[in-house]
This record gives C-alpha cells, sequence and structure tokens, in this order.
C-alpha cells in the first residue's frame, strides 16, 4: 500500500509526530510512505509543476540479492531514506543544491527522513486553507495527483472542517475515479486498481474541541504555553498588585481557559460553555474579585476565552473586562493576549506520547479498511487509543456549538467528557472564597502530610485541599516534614490566602521524607489524639501507601487510628500500583524530554555517538519506558525486564548495523534509556564503556545521569490540574467516611477498611480502592504494582528505533552495503 499524511487547518504541536509515526510504521508494515505538503492544497497542486525528476542524493541501499532478510527488513532498507527529508525540515523547499521541492507536493520519504521530527512545533510538511478544495473541481484534480503517484490511502490530521474534507473526499472518490476515466486521464486499469480510497483522520487542534476523544493532538503544549505566560505574569502582578486579564484561543471551546484556570491559580475565567450565571457578569466578576483583594490577594488574573460569552450569547471581550476591573475596583489593569504563542514552541511529552500511539493506529486502521467501512477518527478516550467514526465525531463537536447558541448550556457541558466538568466544578470549589459551610458537627481538624521525595503537583494538591476545607469549614492543618515533624509536632494551621501561590511551585511546600509511621506508631497514635486529628491526606509515593498500610493495620491497637484517612498517589516513579497515573509523573516526562532534547543534540553535534541517559524510577521502569517513546530512544532497558548478556549482544549489533547504515559524513546522536537499576551487573557506567568498545570507528558512547533533575523545576500544567480534580474527590471521601463514623457512639469509633483507601486513576476515571485490598495488585519486594498498562511500550519505542528489523541482518551482508 502507498500511505500518504498531510496536515490540515491550523498547525499543531505534534503534527509532525503524527507525521512520522505515520510514515515509521508505514514502512516497517510494508508500505511505501509519502507526505503532501501545504495541506489538501498540495494535494490539488501534485507535482505537475515539478522542474524534473529528483536524483537521490545518497547511493540507495543495495542488499545483495541473496541477502538473508525477512519481508520487513527488506522494506526497510529499500525504504530508508529519499533525500527530502531535510529539505522539509530546514523549509528549504527551493534548494540552490541538486535538489528541490520547488512544484512537487506530493514527496516519497523514508524511514530516515522523519529522523527526530517530533522535538519540533508546528507542522513540518506545511498546512493550508484550501478553497480549490472545496470545489469538485479540486477535488477531481486532487484524485488524479494521488493516482498518478499511485497512493491509495491517506491519513489527515487537522481540525473538523479538514475531516469533514476527509470524509466528503472518500465519499466522493468513486464518481471522481468514473470521472477520471470517462475524461481519459486514466486507463480502465488504474480505475480498477484505485477503485477504493481509504483514509483515516487524526484530531490535530489546539483547542481540544473534538467530541469523542479526550484530547487533541496539540492542546497539551498549547496548555504548557499559556501556564508558562501566567507564571511569569504572576510574578510581575504580584510586584505591582495589578490584575491581568489573558486572553487564550478556544472560539467553541474553553477547554484551555479552564485548564489554565485551574492549573495557574486564575481568580476568574470566562468559557462559551458556560457563561457567568447571573445576568450582570460584571457584578459577578467584581463581587469574586473585590472579595479576594479584600483577604489581602495582591494580584488577579483573569482568563477570557476566544470565544466567551455571557447568557444573552454576547461576546466577553479581553478589552472590556479590563475596563470594568479599571472602572468598578480601581484596579491597575493590563490585557494580555496570547495568540499564536500558544500554537508554538516544542512539543510537550504528552504531544510527543499521543499522536505517535495515534499515528501507529491510523495505519492500522488503513491497513484494516474494507469498501464497507467507514472512515475512522482516531481518539483517545480514558487512556486507550480508540477509533469512532469519523462523521460521528464531527457531528458532535457541531452539536456543541449548536447548543450553545440555542443558549443551552446544560446540553453544551453534557457534550464535554466528565473531567471537563468536574474540572469546572473543582475550579469553582477554590478559586472563589463563597462559603458552603456544612453543619458544625461534621467540620473535622484535618492533616494533610507530604511523604516520600517531591513530586510536581503536591503543593497544588495541598492549596485545592486547603481551599475545599475551609470552605466546607473543616480546619486545614499542614503537618510538616512527615511522621518525623509530625513526632517534633511540627504541624500548623493552613489559610486561604497561604497557599494562593503554590499552583505553580515545584518541591514540597510542606516538606517531606521517607520515614514510616512503624517508627514508633504508639507516639504517632498519641500526637494523632492530642491535635485531634479527624482525617488524613497523605499525598506520595509508595511510602505513602506503606504507611497508611500500616496505620490501617495500626487500628486494631490505637483508637486515634480510627478516622478516614486517604493516600493522594504522588510520585515520579509512578510506582502505586492500581493507579494508571501519579502527581508528579508527568512533570518528570517532560523533565526527561528537555533533558533528552538537550543531550540529542549535543550527541549529534560532535560525531556518531551513543547517549546512555540513566533514569530515576526506583524498581519501576515506567519513565524510563515511556520516556524512551517520547524521546525517540533507540534501546530501553528497564527493572522489570532485566538486562543479559544475549540482549547486549544483539543490542550492540543493531547499533553497529544502524550507524553502518547511515549516510555517510553525518553525525547521528542516539539515546538509550536506562533506569538506574535495570541491572546490578550491567551499570550505566560498564554499558557505556561497552559501547565505546564495541562502536569502534562506527560510534562513541557517553552516558549521563538525569538523578534528581527529573523531578522537575515548574510542574506540568496536567500534573497541576490533577492535582486539584484528586485532592477535591479525597476531601469529600473523607467528609463521607466521617459522617459514616459520626453515626456510631463517640467512645468507640469504629473505622472500617474501606475507610483508609487509595484514590487511583484507571481509565481516566477515579476509583477508590481501600488500602488492604491495593496489596493483592503490589509487589512490595519491588516497591511496584503489578501489570502497570506501559508494559507493551518499550517493545513500541524499539520497533520504531528499527530494532527487530535491523537485527535480523547479517554482518556478511552489510559488509557488501
Ligand atoms: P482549525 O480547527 O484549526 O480551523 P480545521 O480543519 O477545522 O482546523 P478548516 O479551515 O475548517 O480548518 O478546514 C481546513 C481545510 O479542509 C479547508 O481549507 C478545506 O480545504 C478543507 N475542507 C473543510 N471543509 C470541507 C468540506 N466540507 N469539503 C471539502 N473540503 C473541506
Amino acid at each position: 500500500m502507498k500511505i500518504a499524511v498531510l496536515t490540515s487547518g491550523g498547525d499543531s504541536a505534534g503534527m509532525n509526530a503524527v507525521v512520522r509515526a505515520v510514515v515509521k510504521v508505514g514502512i516497517l508494515k510494508g508500505c511505501e510512505a509519502w507526505v503532501v505538503r501545504e495541506g489538501y492544497e498540495g494535494l490539488v497542486r501534485g507535482n505537475t509543476e515539478a522542474l524534473s525528476e529528483q536524483a537521490l542524493d545518497d547511493e540507495p541501499i543495495n542488499l545483495p540479492d541473496n541477502a538473508s532478510t525477512d519481508g520487513s527488513s527488506f522494506n526497510l532498507i529499500h525504504n530508508l531514506r529519499f533525500g527530502d527529508g531535510d529539505l522539509l525540515k530546514d523549509g528549504t523547499g527551493d534548494h540552490p543544491g541538486s535538489r528541490s521541492l520547488k512544484g512537487r507536493y506530493i514527496v516519497r520519504v523514508g524511514f530516515d527522513d522523519v529522523r527526530g521530527w517530533f522535538a519540533e512545533g508546528g507542522t513540518l510538511i506545511g498546512t493550508a486553507r484550501s478553497k480549490t478544495f472545496r470545489t469538485p473541481e479540486g477535488r477531481l484534480q486532487a484524485a488524479y495527483n494521488m493516482i498518478k503517484e499511485g497512493i491509495d490511502a491517506l491519513v489527515v490530521c487537522g481540525g473538523d472542517g479538514s475531516l469533514t474534507g476527509a470524509d466528503v473526499f472518500r465519499a466522493e472518490w468513486p464518481k471522481l475515479i468514473e470521472s477520471l476515466q470517462s475524461e481519459g486521464r486514466i486507463t480502465a486499469e488504474k480505475a480498477k486498481l484505485h477503485a477504493h480510497l481509504r483514509i483515516v483522520g487524526l484530531v490535530g487542534s489546539i483547542d481540544n474541541d473534538m467530541s469523542m476523544t479526550d484530547l487533541t493532538i496539540g492542546a497539551p503544549t498549547a496548555l504548557h504555553r499559556i501556564c508558562e505566560a501566567i507564571d511569569n505574569i504572576n510574578s510581575t502582578a504580584s510586584s505591582h498588585s495589578r490584575a491581568f486579564v489573558l486572553e487564550v484561543m478556544g472560539r467553541h471551546c474553553g477547554w484551555l481557559a479552564l485548564l489554565a484556570g485551574v492549573s495557574g491559580g486564575a481568580d476568574f475565567i470566562f468559557i462559551p460553555e458556560r457563561p457567568p450565571t447571573s445576568e450582570s457578569w460584571e457584578d459577578e466578576m467584581c463581587d469574586c474579585i473585590h472579595r479576594h483583594r479584600e483577604v489581602g490577594k495582591r494580584k488577579t488574573i483573569v482568563i477570557v476565552s476566544e470565544g466567551a460569552i455571557d447568557r444573552n450569547l454576547n461576546p466577553i471581550k479581553a478589552e472590556h473586562v479590563k475596563d470594568v476591573l479599571t472602572e468598578r475596583l480601581g484596579l491597575d489593569t493590563r490585557v494580555t493576549t496570547l495568540g499564536h504563542t500558544q500554537r508554538g514552541g516544542r512539543p510537550c511529552a504528552y504531544d510527543r506520547v499521543l499522536p505517535t500511539l495515534q499515528g501507529m493506529e491510523a495505519v492500522e486502521t488503513l491497513l484494516e479498511a474494507t469498501p464497507t467501512s467507514p472512515s475512522y477518527m482516531i481518539g483517545i478516550r480514558e487512556n486507550k487509543i480508540t477509533r469512532v467514526p469519523l462523521m460521528e465525531a464531527v457531528e458532535m463537536t457541531r452539536a456543541v456549538s449548536a447548543a450553545i447558541e440555542a443558549k443551552d448550556f446544560e446540553k453544551a457541558m453534557s457534550f464535554r467528557d466528565p473531567e471537563f466538568k468536574e474540572s469546572f466544578e473543582g475550579f469553582l470549589k477554590i478559586s472563589t472564597l463563597d462559603q458552603e459551610k456544612i453543619p458544625e458537627e461534621q467540620r473535622m481538624r484535618i492533616a494533610i502530610m507530604h511523604m516520600g521525595a517531591p513530586a510536581g503537583g503536591m503543593n497544588a494538591a495541598t492549596r485545592a485541599a486547603v481551599r475545599y476545607c475551609i470552605r466546607h469549614g473543616h480546619t486545614p492543618i499542614a503537618v510538616h516534614n512527615g511522621f518525623r515533624g509530625l513526632l517534633d509536632d511540627e504541624i500548623h494551621e493552613l489559610s486561604w490566602l497561604g497557599v494562593d501561590s503554590w499552583t505553580a511551585r515545584g518541591g514540597s511546600e510542606l516538606g517531606t521524607n521517607r520515614m514510616l509511621p512503624s517508627v514508633d506508631l504508639g507516639a504517632i497514635a498519641s500526637k494523632f489524639q492530642e491535635h485531634q486529628f479527624q482525617g488524613l491526606l497523605m499525598i506520595g509515593g509508595f511510602e505513602a501507601f506503606s504507611s497508611l498500610l500500616l496505620l490501617e493495620e495500626g487500628r486494631k491497637h490505637y483508637p486515634a487510628f480510627h478516622i478516614p484517612m486517604v493516600h493522594l498517589p504522588a510520585t515520579i516513579s509512578n510506582n502505586v500500583p492500581m493507579t494508571e497515573w501519579s502527581l508528579g509523573s508527568d512533570t518528570s516526562l517532560n523533565a526527561l524530554v528537555d533533558a533528552c532534547d538537550a543531550i540529542k543534540q549535543s550527541a549529534s553535534a560532535s560525531r556518531n555517538r551513543v547517549f546512555v541517559v540513566e533514569t530515576q524510577g526506583g524498581k519501576c521502569g515506567y519513565i524510563a519506558t515511556v520516556g524512551a517513546l517520547a524521546t525517540g530512544a533507540s534501546l530501553v532497558y528497564t527493572p522489570e525486564q532485566g538486562i543479559d548478556l544475549d540482549t547486549l549482544r544483539r543490542d550492540v549489533r543493531f547499533l553497529k548495523t544502524r550507524y553502518t547504515l547511515d549516510a555517510k559524513g553525518r553525525s547521528e546522536g542516539r539515546l538509550v534509556i536506562k533506569n538506574e537499576v535495570a541491572s546490578q551487573v550491567y551499570t550505566t557506567d560498564v554499558m557505556q564503556k561497552m559501547l565505546k568498545e564495541e562502536g569502534g570507528t562506527l560510534f562513541d558512547a557517553r552516558s549521563a545521569s538525569l538523578g534528581h533533575t527529573l523531578q522537575g523545576g515548574v510542574p506540568s500544567p496536567m500534573d497541576r490540574a490533577r492535582a486539584v480534580r484528586l485532592s477535591i474527590k479525597c476531601m469529600a471521601f473523607l467528609e463521607r467516611e466521617h459522617i459514616k463514623l459520626l453515626k456510631q457512639p463517640s467512645k468507640a469509633r469504629h473505622a472500617t477498611p474501606d475507610s483508609a483507601a487509595v484514590i487511583i486513576i484507571q481509565s481516566s476515571s477515579l476509583k477508590w480502592v481501600p488500602v488492604q485490598e491495593m496489596v493483592a495488585h503490589a509487589d512490595m519486594k519491588n516497591r511496584r504494582g503489578n501489570n502497570p498498562w506501559w508494559a507493551g511500550i518499550k517493545e513500541l519505542a524499539e520497533t520504531l528505533a528499527g530494532r527487530p528489523q535491523l537485527i535480523g541482518l547479517h554482518a556478511k551482508d552489510l559488509a557488501q552495503i
């Protein structure tokens, strides 16, 4: 099959990762890969204006006829490169040298032509909005151009318009073929060969505005850009006691504004799906902000979605919000319109992993497509890559806009996923000073504690917990430095304003350590009693889980532990059993991506060099494995799989083959990601020396240990948003369990095992698991969960580097290249 991929509509980070994945996986599956420059416009223009047939820069790689390869190795070698990858990457379409992209819009590419593409923002193959493609004549020409190049399958990455265009094109295809044949432009044989078009869509859109998928490609990176801006604005706003109104993108979808509001700690947000409830939004906003100022807030942040409206569908514009704040509250107010900076920049880890997995699924979908199957859109639902009928998704997306136009805001919200709604409710709970005090007797003194190593999002979770407590009338008590601090009475009550700037802070504001309560369970019980704790929130990793287990077991002897207790998983190792994500796991992945981008640059700059990058993670290979996919590493070593001599021998052979096949005269850096304890014997140092020795004249080897840098500086927006969502759920859990306990006689309250639980994320739903039940899913010795969701990713990452195919090549064949 010949597969072409194009990007259309507005550009978004992650589009290059889609192209890279489609090209690589297509070739590994035995297909030819093509890219279409400038979206549908390129399809209409085709290669008719090409100056001449292009000669290859490099000699094609010719294996001897009797070479011992299997089919996929053969296809990989014969599609390794066609020489245009660099022209596309450098944007030098009109190259003064021998090759040029001038007049060529449908371009064949090889496996190596897309190397390293996914670290680049935007789309290297270009995007455009094509008026001609909207016309039947334009689509007829597009069909002709595709058939001319022999292309029979198309991957389209764009917004709902682009995906509609794809569906129209496919539906019309038989008629187009008929016309081309009757006009004599294609032969009957060609018409028969191209009777059906296979098409698949991926959603590239920074707004996250597509229904039936939880996340669109590019939205997470845009959120990163917005949060970086808010973090920067926060400090200047505070210094001058100013108000800032930020306008962010999102014509029909408030996802960016909402998530930015939650993770940036905004005071007020305006989104299209849920306008302010009162007739006068001006009064509502001013009342809220005035109260924040009264308690002593020195800065005000208001976020306005591009498509924000009031209840009567009148647009709410940033300039007007600014005038209201200035005139009514006398605030020195500035407007910042982030505009196109939101689209730009290096893709975050999410926008490398997600498009890669979706690009792989797109190729599978094309291979399985039949003339009667619908056109599919590849999405993600509950952490699983999905295929949904493309037009169903487009229609549902349009239904949101229609509901907004009909002022049916409930309906508009109902089309958004549950996370969106929870985030909105969460924002209201933690951002305003409104009170929802519960009856006096139900109010609690809630202890909040950090455990284990710091992880991004711990402080944001604490901030949300504190604000929830204050809203409901509970007393939030910080326990500093874990159980050690508790024994030393390092506790104090937290305030609404005191935690205001904690969202963006990395590390642990409360202080944390690894000491377990088993150090002196009796003394800890007496501290619980002394400080009258009625609920406990522990934020941390495996230590917090182990501590909760000890406290629950300790209930047999100590009545003070008969209170509701929760563990909110937060650890960069992501090793808490059963949960797919912990707070900090996204921040650390981004820290790894940043470090590896820099390392790869240095590795390629000097000469052929392999970098062995050591990651933290204890005996859990999460960061190494998902990090390998996010950084395009060639090999990955995890504690789960360990390292043995046979594997090393094969891996060395793979690297040698890989460097032998590289274009002459270029230096290429490659990454090997290794967890710190993947092997006791084959340590990072040993591996680096071994690779250096074995690399000989082909490649050099160096190592880098990322150590604590993986804890990340500033928490990622995803971790902050998750922190808020999870923390609020934890507080509600403590309240529920407390009410159950209140029904028992006060002298002999007996908490059930269910009241000591861990909150986990599975398939993007939140679940409660009693800590005792977690034990069955835990490998307590190695401090990790059983059967993690990411286990298969190691193989995917190495497949994308071509390891399985290249290992199959024999040295004698290579010697003849
Ligand atoms: P964004 O969300 O960034 O605006 P989009 O994909 O929705 O992305 P559009 O401008 O709506 O952007 O569409 C991109 C291109 O898709 C159009 O320029 C046009 O070439 C093609 N297209 C859109 N709708 C149709 C249609 N109904 N029929 C044919 N082609 C279409």
